[in-house]
């Protein structure tokens, strides 16, 4: 991330307004919104207000320019309370990231302060109906016609996609090209005619933040909406924001596997079975130790790869072990956490119901975890030629 390095009180101010204004104007209104699916448009201005759609953003451009441990320390923050607010900044984000490393000196400028005010929103459309973790075999094309592109094809998955304006969309350019990521390039894709909302996806969890299916018939872009204008480079672009875009899925899952632990902390010692608080029984215990154990491995390896990525070195595999191992101590975490509260666990007068239905999409997203093991093996033996 291309972004200065602020000193230690400037962060912790910017923690500390965020977690008054999760305290204050989130904490009282995730259920209602959560049940009914409802997006936070109030929390959103908010959200501008704080900057956080600019908080990877140079401040030359109107950003925080927070490094990668600190934001992380951010998306931490926000899941603990409501992990769905921190993908409607999150996929902004990866997009914005895209245009700061390798946009034009026109597309910064123009686009960069838009996206950091908040002004412009949006996200990234990489995924399509047959096409996920096998990104190179996707099928929405772009053919061009002098100095403009004509566009087809679907998109879904697509997060922010309904409430958004603005997407790193990714395209092929020429569908022949060997090896496949050679025709393939990334676009600045504002909606107007020929770009539809198909339809709102319904999900069992993360809710709030709408997902969509995105269709393009005929939808036109002149040539300097093409990332950095060179065709070719989308599959790069796209992978550029991938580590940073892990250490984000990774602090996610921290925030969700630690609100588990921090709510079963609390009711094991409030609820009370056979005479004592079931915090006192020795199988309650065995639960605790555990969550408490991958709570603080999950975060001991993301803030690990987060301070390496803001080092500059190359952090696939750390990234890589963070996200795969902090979701699935979610995972597990917010299932424990259902066991401890018994019953109130599946009520939806508590939030671990929340936690469990949120936590399985940290296993998906930014790549999943299979595909997390298997760059980790390869990057172990890359590393270890023997
Ligand atoms: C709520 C939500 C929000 C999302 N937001 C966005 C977004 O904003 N933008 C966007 O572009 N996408 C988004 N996605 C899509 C997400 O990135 C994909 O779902 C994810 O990459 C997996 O792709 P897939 O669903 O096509 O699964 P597939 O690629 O079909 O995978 C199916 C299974 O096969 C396994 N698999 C596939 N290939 C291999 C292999 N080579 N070796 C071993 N195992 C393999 C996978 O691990 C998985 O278990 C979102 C998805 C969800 C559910």
């Amino acid at each position: 991330m291309d972004a200065i390095h602020h000193d230690a009180d400037f962060e912790e101010q910017i923690l500390d307004s965020i977690r008054k204004w999760l305290d204050r104007d989130v904490r009282p209104h995730v259920e209602t919104l959560e049940h009914d699916d409802i997006y936070p448009t109030e929390m959103v201005e908010q959200m501008k207000e704080l900057g956080l759609f600019g908080a990877t953003v140079d401040p030359e451009y109107g950003g925080l320019g927070l490094s990668a441990t600190t934001y992380a320390r951010v998306v931490q923050t926000v899941s603990e309370v409501w992990m769905s607010l921190s993908g409607i900044f999150n996929s902004h984000l990866i997009m914005a990231q895209i245009v700061q490393r390798h946009g034009t000196p026109e597309q910064k400028a123009h686009y960069l302060p838009k996206f950091a005010s908040g002004e412009l929103r949006g996200g990234l459309a990489l995924t399509e109906p047959d096409a996920g973790t096998d990104l190179q075999a996707i099928r929405t094309r772009a053919v061009k016609d002098g100095d403009r592109y004509v566009i087809n094809g679907t998109k879904t998955w697509i997060s922010n996609g309904i409430q958004g304006q603005c997407f790193a969309l990714l395209v092929k350019t020429n569908p022949e090209a060997e090896p496949r990521h050679k025709g393939m390039s990334m676009f600045i894709a504002e909606k107007g005619p020929g770009f539809k909302v198909s339809k709102k996806l319904e999900k069992m969890g993360y809710k709030g933040i709408d997902s969509a299916e995105l269709i393009f018939e005929d939808y036109v872009l002149t040539k300097d909406h093409l990332v950095g204008g060179v065709e070719g480079k989308g599959m790069q672009n796209a992978l550029g924001g991938l580590e940073l875009g892990r250490i984000n899925i990774a602090a996610r899952s921290c925030g969700i596997a630690k609100r588990a632990l921090d709510e079963s902390v609390k009711y094991a010692q409030i609820r009370k079975t056979f005479g004592k608080p079931i915090a006192e029984h020795q199988a309650v215990q065995l639960m605790l130790g555990e969550m408490a154990t991958r709570s603080e491995a999950a975060i001991a390896l993301t803030y690990n790869a987060a301070r390496a990525y803001d080092r500059g070195e190359r952090v696939d595999m750390e990234a890589g072990m963070a996200k795969y191992f902090a979701s699935e101590a979610a995972v597990a975490n917010s299932l424990d956490a259902m066991r401890i509260h018994g019953g109130y666990g599946y009520s939806k007068e508590y939030p671990i119901e929340r936690l469990y239905r949120d936590a399985p999409l940290m296993c998906i997203g930014e790549g999943t975890n299979e595909m997390q093991r298997i760059i980790i093996a390869k990057q172990l033996v890359e590393r270890n030629r023997v």
